[in-house]
């Protein structure tokens, strides 16, 4: 029984993060236990489901039977209304999360990850200043189980990093108030994207719809927390659908954060490590967290079998998963968090002008490269940040 026994490594949270930390850890040859809160893993979901091919194969062979739309275009749509087409070089797909997380849940057990759900943490166990397990609820009942290593993979709302004493606050601006429904009855091009960019739908984030299928879609904006207390990010999604879809089904509704912030300063201490959405690790630019989380879920996942295999589970030894993260990822990170905090200053008109350039480009040699070098014209602010997450320097 999990109660009684001791693990190499807890890791709380089942999402993207979590169970890909748990699969790599219990490859490695370590004894994995995961702990989920909710009763099922995958659900809620609260998540556009957008992610591209080529991320997901860094894992996982996509599979069909989580795939809802697979997407080969991608449509801005200007303040004003006008609508400029591009053709995507990767594909990218409109997932089922549902079958999705609770595939690379399966993953992990296949690998000898433990999984237990409706197990609610509440707190760390010390040795001194070092983690050594985790308190909490199982069925009504408290449990403490002790492990080497935990990873927090909690999510937006983690508290893991703060019970280890972790900085992990958001700035308010950086906090993206986003509220999605998902869109029955209605009709859209099942293989594009679409992102209204207008301070008037979004300010400071943007609008999306992420096709289901030819008959339904996932409709959600963020938008900044600059701007979300004077107007809830609810509000202006309805507003929206009204005009556009005013008679669609609303099948389901979900709210959440995103943290579209650099990676936490520090994401490591003794015994303990953060990965996904715990350690800020969402692209900040596009708000996307599945991909980056199941990165960062990986590299900590191997790190805490070569920890535990070295015997070190020292903040020093773990600081390795932070210096991998930087580098596979991170400082490229860095740079898209400059890049969106220039593109969520542009005004209405600025973005209009930024469509009409962008228009003149004829459509079959249009790429997102052309596009941003149109708005590096339009610009010049972008040019820096943009040249930098291009070079790679
Ligand atoms: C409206 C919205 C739309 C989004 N759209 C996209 C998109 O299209 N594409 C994309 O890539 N990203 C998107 N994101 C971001 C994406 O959903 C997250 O970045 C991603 O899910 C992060 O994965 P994670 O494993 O870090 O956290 P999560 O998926 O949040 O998983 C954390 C898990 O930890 C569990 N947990 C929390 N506390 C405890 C506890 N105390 N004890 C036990 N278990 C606990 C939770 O129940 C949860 O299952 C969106 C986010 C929102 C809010």
């Amino acid at each position: 029984m999990w109660r009684q026994r001791k693990f190499d490594l807890i890791v709380v949270g089942g999402g993207p993060a979590g169970t890909t930390a748990a699969r790599y850890a219990a490859k490695a040859g370590i004894n994995v236990l995961l702990l989920e809160k909710d009763r099922d893993i995958g659900v809620p979901v609260r998540c556009g489901e957008a992610a591209s091919d080529e991320g997901l194969r860094i894992f996982v062979e996509p599979d069909p039977r989580w795939i809802k739309s697979v997407i080969t275009k991608l449509r801005l749509i200007s303040p004003n209304g006008r609508t400029i087409d591009v053709d995507l070089k990767q594909k990218g797909y409109i997932l089922d999360r549902r079958i999705f997380d609770y595939d690379l849940a399966q993953y992990a057990a296949v690998e000898g990850a433990q999984i237990v759900c409706k197990a609610y943490v509440d707190g760390l166990l010390f040795d001194g200043d070092k983690v050594s397990g985790v308190k909490g609820e199982y069925l009504g009942e408290p449990f403490e189980v002790k492990s080497k290593l935990v990873i927090g993979a909690d999510g937006v709302e983690s508290r893991v990093g703060r019970w280890a004493g972790l900085n992990t606050v958001v700035k308010m601006k950086d906090m993206e108030s986003a509220i999605q429904k998902t869109i029955s009855g209605i009709e859209v091009n099942e293989h594009r994207f679409d992102f209204y960019m207008s301070r008037e739908w979004a300010p400071g984030g943007y609008l999306w719809i992420f096709p289901k299928g030819p008959n339904a879609a996932n409709i959600g904006l963020a938008v900044s927390g600059k701007y979300s207390r004077f107007r809830s990010a609810q509000r202006y999604l309805d507003d929206f659908l009204q005009k556009t879809f005013p008679d669609g089904s609303v099948v389901s509704t979900t709210v959440g954060g995103v943290p579209c912030d650099k990676t936490l300063k520090k994401f490591i201490t003794h015994g303990l490590m953060l990965a996904g959405d715990s350690a800020h690790m969402v692209n900040p630019m596009t708000g996307g967290g599945i991909v980056p989380g199941m990165r960062g879920g990986m590299l900590a996942g191997e790190t805490a079998a070569e920890a535990i295999k070295e015997g070190d589970t020292s903040e020093k030894y773990l600081n390795r998963y932070a210096k991998k993260w930087h580098k596979v990822g991170g400082r490229n990170h860095e740079r898209f968090y400059s890049i969106k905090e220039t593109v969520s200053k542009l005004t209405d008109e600025e973005l209009n002008s930024i469509c009409d350039a962008v228009e003149k480009i004829p459509p079959e040699e249009r790429t997102i490269g052309k596009v941003f070098r149109k708005a590096i014209f339009k610009k010049p602010s972008l040019l820096v940040d943009v040249m930098k997450v291009f070079a790679g320097v």
